[in-house]
């Protein structure tokens, strides 16, 4: 009997950390090019996806192991990259979220803050959004497979607009929108029906967050607000969660000083 020959393909492992699984299925979503990208790979581990696995670690070194066995690590998905939604828990005490949430709490056992994959172990690149979008998914691949950089712009939202012509919620409407300082990849969803953006993709590479904050705060936002605002699916990105640092701290002023304006304190 022959023995069987080694696959040459390189190998595509899928690691779940805590998450939903969005982010995952984004690439089942990829219907037309996956029956090429499942020929082009093997995929060693990919809970969604096949039946099939490699022995992997189980245990709390999960990520570093993981780091240990790739030759490259693509972390994708507000969670990885930012530490997510669940972030929040990092601005307050975790129980209280599970205690409001469930019945029974004291079956929830999880960990007290939520942190980017990056923070743990070096990260050959961040593919952002929550979801991300297929096609930044694609080129992150093929790129990676080619053994060339990806090509994924770090524009802003507001430029996704200008190039479908959608016209400015902000600027037409007075809608609060994180456009401006939140990174390009959903098309400019959003804008496109009306509404403003909420910063899913989280932020973009050169993100002015304190302009955009001037400006919602004349538009009316309150301190409490444009927190809330920057305090979302990407509350761990550094320039959301240092806006959203400011403006909680002016909102707990604003609190003493309860005869104050609401917004940034005047010097
Ligand atoms: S609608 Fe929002 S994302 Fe679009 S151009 Fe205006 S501010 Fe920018
Ligand atoms: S417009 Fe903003 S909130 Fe809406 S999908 Fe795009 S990045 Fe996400």
């Amino acid at each position: 009997m022959t023995a069987p020959v080694p696959s040459r393909r390189p190998s595509l492992a899928v690691w779940k950390f805590a998450s939903c699984d969005g982010c995952q299925l984004s690439l089942l979503d990829c219907e037309d090019e996956l029956l090429a990208l499942a020929g082009a790979v093997q995929i060693a581990h990919f809970t969604e996806m096949t039946r099939r696995h490699v022995d992997g670690p189980e245990d709390a070194d999960r990520i570093r192991e993981v780091r240990a066995v790739s030759r490259h690590v693509v972390t994708i998905g507000a969670c990885a990259t930012s530490g997510g939604i669940q972030g929040l828990r990092n601005f307050a005490a975790a129980g209280e979220y599970a205690g409001t949430v469930y019945a029974h709490p004291e079956y929830i056992r999880s960990l007290d803050t939520s942190t980017p994959i990056a923070d743990h172990v070096a990260v050959d690149f961040e593919l952002h959004g929550c979801p991300i979008d297929r096609r930044q998914l694609l080129e992150v691949l093929t790129a990676f497979l080619a053994g060339r950089r990806p090509i994924v712009p770090g524009h802003s939202v507001c430029q996704e607009c200008k190039g479908r012509a959608t016209v400015c919620v902000l600027v037409a409407h007075g809608t609060p929108c994180l456009g401006p300082v939140t990174r390009s990849g959903c098309g400019g969803l959003c804008p496109s029906v009306g509404r403003g953006c909420f910063g899913c993709f989280g932020p973009a590479e050169t993100a002015n967050t304190a302009a955009l904050a001037g400006q919602l705060h004349a538009l009316g936002a309150t301190a409490d607000e444009l927190a809330r605002l920057f305090r979302t699916f990407n509350a761990g990105a550094p320039a959301f969660r240092a806006e959203a640092e400011v403006q909680h701290t002016v909102a707990v002023a604003l609190r003493r000083r309860p005869t104050a304006p609401h917004g940034r304190m005047a010097e």
